[in-house]
């Protein structure tokens, strides 16, 4: 007998590490450990180099599969990264955050700072859309499990 989506879903590996991740990380955030396993974290990071090589391995196994990159179990919508429902999830994360920073008044690229005066955006990310920035937050994002999708209402 077939096993059901939510079963699969369940039993995935990135649904468990990502039960750990989210477990983990509120313990660990000030502790300079790793979310995932009981080794040191980087500065700025959140796993250490071995659960990101293990992490960034499985996402590029699921891409080369065919598969969402977030659970790794389903296949992807034609054209994007994620499955549907992930897609779907993804999407209505990304405006709901998006909608609460513009309410904010922070900026939408970084959501830290203030966003200029009718502007979306503060003075630095305004000024500095280039490359190495956009990459790092990505990389960042990544890494922390929430990679945006190429059409990201940030950019
Ligand atoms: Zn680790
Ligand atoms: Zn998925
Ligand atoms: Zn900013």
């Amino acid at each position: 007998m077939q096993k059901s989506k939510i079963r699969r879903l369940l039993e995935s590996k990135a649904f468990q590490a990502q039960l750990t991740y989210r477990g983990r990380k509120l313990d660990n955030e000030l502790s300079q450990r790793c979310v995932r396993c009981p080794n040191t974290a980087e500065d700025g990071y959140a796993c250490c180099q071995a659960c990101r090589t293990e992490m960034a391995q499985g996402k590029r196994q699921a891409r080369e599969q065919g598969l969402c990159v977030d659970c790794w179990t389903e296949p992807v919508v034609p054209g994007k990264r994620f499955c549907v429902q992930h897609d779907a999830q993804r999407k209505e994360r990304q405006a709901s955050q998006y909608i609460q920073h513009l309410i904010r008044r922070i900026c939408v690229k970084c959501g830290k700072r203030k966003a200029q005066r009718a502007l979306v955006r503060c003075k630095e990310c305004a000024a500095k859309l280039g490359v190495y920035k956009r990459k790092k937050h990505q990389r960042i994002r990544t890494i922390r499990g929430t990679a945006l999708a190429p059409t990201d209402p940030y950019d």
